[in-house]
């Protein structure tokens, strides 16, 4: 009678320890799960809120319209846009691959993405007033990453974005001699029309 009281209490305990053993195990599997899907950049925004176009002469967004750039007309591979907010948010869910600074571009935000098809694309802030962010960080659609601001060859204060399937940190040259769709291949770059990819969530 004694000894089947000590074994009930003893079974209990045992069974205690299991389920208790089973959930931590849960717990732990399910985050390392999380930790180890990739982030996928299924959904995309404008960078700034109330975007508005700086180039005056295009209607719209600004993709490929020509423009002149000295001495000759060339073709925009990106869009400048500006806002009264001039913080600059993460257009979608990536990791930041560079943060730095180029002649032309600036102080500049490259951050890689996942689309739903697997392919790795990246979004590119040029111009910055300042980087908020460090490369290796993990931003979520609509994250705060940078201010906006005129560095390198600017004339005034916006946002230069682009997003391309070359990882170039930098170094991009934003016009070419024309642009017919929502892609265009320059210099070894893939430039795909952001006005496009925001707007469909999807790659032209
Ligand atoms: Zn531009």
């Amino acid at each position: 009678m004694h000894h089947n009281k000590i074994d009930k209490r003893f079974i209990k305990f045992t069974l205690a320890l299991i389920l208790t053993a089973a959930v931590v195990a849960y717990l732990a599997g399910s985050e390392a799960s999380a930790k180890q899907s990739p982030i996928i950049a299924d959904k995309w925004r404008y960078p700034m809120q109330n975007a508005y176009c700086t180039w005056k002469q295009a209607p719209n967004m600004s993709w490929g319209s020509y423009r002149d750039t000295g001495n000759s007309r060339s073709c925009h591979l990106g869009i400048d846009i500006a806002s009264t907010d001039a913080t600059v948010y993460a257009a979608a869910s990536g990791s930041v691959e560079a943060v730095g600074s180029h002649p032309t571009n600036g102080l500049y935000i490259l951050v890689r993405h996942i689309m739903p098809n697997g392919k790795a694309v990246y979004s590119f802030y040029c111009h910055l007033a300042r980087q908020t962010v460090q490369r290796g960080d993990i931003v979520s659609i609509g994250a705060a990453i940078g201010q906006m601001g005129t560095t390198g060859a600017s004339t005034g204060p916006h946002l230069h974005f682009a997003i391309v399937d070359t990882p170039r940190q930098g170094r991009y040259n934003g016009y070419c001699h024309s642009v017919t769709g929502n892609s265009c291949d320059f210099l070894s770059v893939r430039y795909y029309n952001p006005v496009y990819v925001i707007e469909r969530n999807q790659l032209p």
